[in-house]
């Protein structure tokens, strides 16, 4: 019962949105499509979705997030004290349209519990995970016009986020993966970040993952035994895997990044095989999952498709490897007390 194979598979969440549904979206905007229709559209796409990661051999699918545009935007669009001004550009030609908190953060209804049902429901496994932005993350992308520092902001952003995870978990959602991007970008509020974090998971008696990245990953580590999730997945395979060392006193568990999510060359089987044996030197078996560096969303569907499935091919080679040493699975419960 709730177990996995070892090195079970997984991906970060986001994932291509098919042409389709980008033109779907495009005519919605246009008044073309009515609301029926448009959530039709997202069903769809997620069932297209759970089906890439079946036949690619995905152990822990997600829904591949469809329906948001943007991890920070979904959430401040749902809860009550955001409003949005207009539109700053973050990098290159991308523009984020970063929400204003002018108000109390309120919770004001279920913001993933539909999509989370239906994915459930269209998933072939039931380890379906749920992602959810973190309370820092939103912060921290959000401009603060109310409360009197982004640390209060950030605490009563994981009060809602924990309403929120509450009811997946009522709703029967086995593995809930916390976003915090940001969490490790201003080294003097880390410690209270993590805080927020465990603020935000408290009570929640399933798998919970926190997804962390591009930033610098030595500010999380002297409080990662303050940390209470159970795993950390982390892009390592962009910075050829040097951050692996900060992380060997974790005792939770490890999700390795082993895509690189920034480049359009495909991984070989053999490749992530390789890099996964020698990340078998520094942590457990029992205590590793395989993942992406991060979201696929930004690659052409088919090499995203191709990354998945040659991280899947290479990791079943490591994992025949295991077997032969008594290393058959590894279990969904959570490891700490929250
Ligand atoms: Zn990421």
């Amino acid at each position: 019962m709730d177990e996995l194979p070892i090195l079970p598979t997984t991906v970060i969440g986001s994932y291509p949105r098919p042409k389709w549904l980008r033109e779907s979206i495009r005519l919605y905007h246009q008044g073309k499509l009515n609301e029926q229709e448009m959530k039709e559209a997202f069903n769809d796409a997620v069932i297209t979705v759970l089906r890439d990661h079946q036949k690619a051999g995905i152990d822990v699918p997600t829904d591949g997030e469809m329906r948001r545009d943007e991890m920070v935007e979904f959430f401040a669009e749902r809860l009550g004290g955001f409003r949005f001004y207009g539109f700053v550009r973050v990098w290159g030609d991308h523009y984020y349209r970063k929400p204003s908190v002018v108000g109390k953060i309120t919770y004001k209804e279920p913001m993933l519990l539909e999509e989370a049902l239906f994915a459930k429901e269209a998933s072939y496994s039931p380890y379906l995970k749920v992602t959810i932005t973190g309370p820092y993350t939103i912060a921290e992308w959000s401009y603060n016009e109310y409360y009197k520092s982004k640390r209060d902001l950030a605490f009563d952003l994981a009060k809602v986020l924990n309403t929120e995870m509450k009811k997946l978990v009522e709703a029967g959602i086995k593995v809930v993966q916390v976003d915090e991007p940001a969490i490790h970008t201003r080294k003097d509020e880390v410690e209270w970040a993590i805080e927020a974090v465990n603020e935000s998971i408290r009570g929640i008696d399933v798998k919970v993952v926190m997804h962390v990245c591009y930033g610098e990953y030595s500010y999380l580590e002297p409080y990662l035994d303050r940390l209470k999730v159970d795993q950390i997945n982390l892009a390592l395979k962009n910075y050829n895997y040097e951050p692996v060392k900060l992380f060997e006193k974790w005792d939770g568990e490890i999700g390795v990044g082993v895509i690189d999510v920034h480049n359009r060359r495909v991984e070989s089987p053999e490749e992530v095989a390789n890099d996964l044996r020698m990340l078998l030197e520094h942590f457990k078996p029992e205590r590793v999952w395989v993942n992406p560096d991060c979201g696929l969303k930004l690659l052409p569907r088919s090499i995203a498709y191709q990354k998945m499935e040659n991280m899947v091919k290479g990791t079943l080679i490591v994992r025949e490897e295991l077997k032969r040493k008594g290393y058959t699975t590894t279990n969904l419960k959570p490891l700490f007390n929250r």
